[in-house]
């Protein structure tokens, strides 16, 4: 066994603090990466306080890693020592039901194996990237570009392949309106998608004091759906919503802000299910859609997309010991754009 460090919250009610356990032995098909980066998903915090469910505890968060490979095993063809390496929402799956052949490994029908907070495939917990170290089969391990910034990349693990992929099922682009729901991790790539597939953006945002960011990054429009004059300007405007918000919201303002045809596909995971009115769709033959993360053979996709067009996320590289701190700020929406955890600092 390998030894590892890394931080992990001992139960629901606890910060995360150091901890020691072990990673497993490079197998013939496995890379060892030395984690450099590890962006903070609002998963992370949902999930090591039991907002879903109950947890297996100790729990290393972290599903936006990035780092080099230290070791690999005798099989192992995309990688070799020292390349630059990247691991996502999830580490293993059958690799040969239905969903794991067509590349949607994370809708593996035989029990995919998520990054953390749940058992590999010999039944031992799965530990996630606020950790030094990881081991993981190759197909499940990403090339990463060394023209960008390594940092900044992290967050497209999970944050850019789950905004990536829905607007690419749905083609949006040149000729559609599309909103973001939400500028925070998610959101904030999901205009920078947007942005480079031609379609034209706005932000819906809770935060007046995201309107400069919002501008900045290159969307057409801000509106504060707070202030009732300024959501009115925006009654049956798009094409699609891409709807990003972590807490518990009402959707049917939204809804009314989709054109005749219009889709709304919703990210976010409140702990709460969406309220939808029947009446709604029917008026308007409006579509609700949901997208989770994406397959292998798209996330590469998406990282060699963003090295192409020089897409990253905004990011504020914190202290691994200023975690907990960064967990309260992303519950108040206060992150430009997404905390990602510097592990030298471990
Ligand atoms: P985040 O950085 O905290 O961003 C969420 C944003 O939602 C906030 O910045 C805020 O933006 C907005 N917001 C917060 N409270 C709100 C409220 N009450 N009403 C309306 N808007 C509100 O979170 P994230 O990391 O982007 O993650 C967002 C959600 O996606 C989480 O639930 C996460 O678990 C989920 N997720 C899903 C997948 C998937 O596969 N589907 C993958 C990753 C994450 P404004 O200030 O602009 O309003
Ligand atoms: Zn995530």
């Amino acid at each position: 066994m390998i030894p590892a460090k890394g931080y992990a919250a001992q139960n629901a009610e606890s910060d995360l603090a150091p901890w020691e356990f072990e990673r497993r032995d490079v197998g013939a098909h496995d890379v060892q990466i030395e984690i450099l980066y590890c962006g903070v998903c609002h998963t992370d915090y949902h999930l090591t306080k039991n907002e879903w469910f109950p947890g297996l505890f100790p729990m290393v968060p972290g599903h936006e890693i990035v780092g080099r490979v230290v070791a690999v095993g005798g099989h192992v063809q995309k990688f070799t020592t020292g390349d630059a390496a990247g691991v996502g929402v999830m580490v293993d799956s059958c690799r040969h039901c239905e969903n794991c052949d067509n590349g949607q490994e994370q809708f593996c029908l035989d029990g995919g194996v998520l990054t953390y907070n749940n058992p590999d495939r010999e039944g031992k917990p799965a530990y996630g990237g606020y950790s030094n170290t990881i081991v993981v089969h190759e197909r499940y391990v990403h090339v990463i570009s060394e023209k960008l910034d390594l940092a900044a990349v992290a967050p497209l693990l999970c944050a850019g392949i789950t905004t990536y992929s829905p607007l690419r099922k749905w083609n949006v682009g040149k000729g559609h309106k599309l909103a973001i729901v939400g500028l925070g991790g998610l959101g904030h790539l999901g205009v920078k998608f947007g942005l480079a597939f031609g379609a034209e953006v706005t932000v819906l945002s809770t935060s007046e004091s995201k309107r400069k960011d919002a501008k900045a990054l290159g969307a057409h429009n801000f509106v504060v759906t707070r202030i009732p004059e300024e959501a009115a300007t925006v009654t049956a405007a798009f094409d699609f919503i891409l709807d990003t918000v972590a807490a518990d919201h009402d959707i049917a303002p939204y809804l009314a802000m989709l054109r005749t045809n219009g889709t709304y596909i919703n990210v976010g995971m409140p702990a709460k299910p969406l309220d939808v009115s029947a009446f709604t769709l029917a008026s308007g033959n409006k579509t609700v859609a949901g997208s989770g993360a994406g397959g292998m053979p798209e996330t590469q996709e998406m990282l060699d997309f963003c090295a192409n067009h020089n897409i990253v996320s905004d990011i504020e590289l914190i202290n691994i010991k200023d975690i907990n701190t960064a967990f309260e700020r992303m519950l108040k929406g206060d992150v430009r754009y997404r905390f990602v955890i510097d592990m030298k600092t471990l």
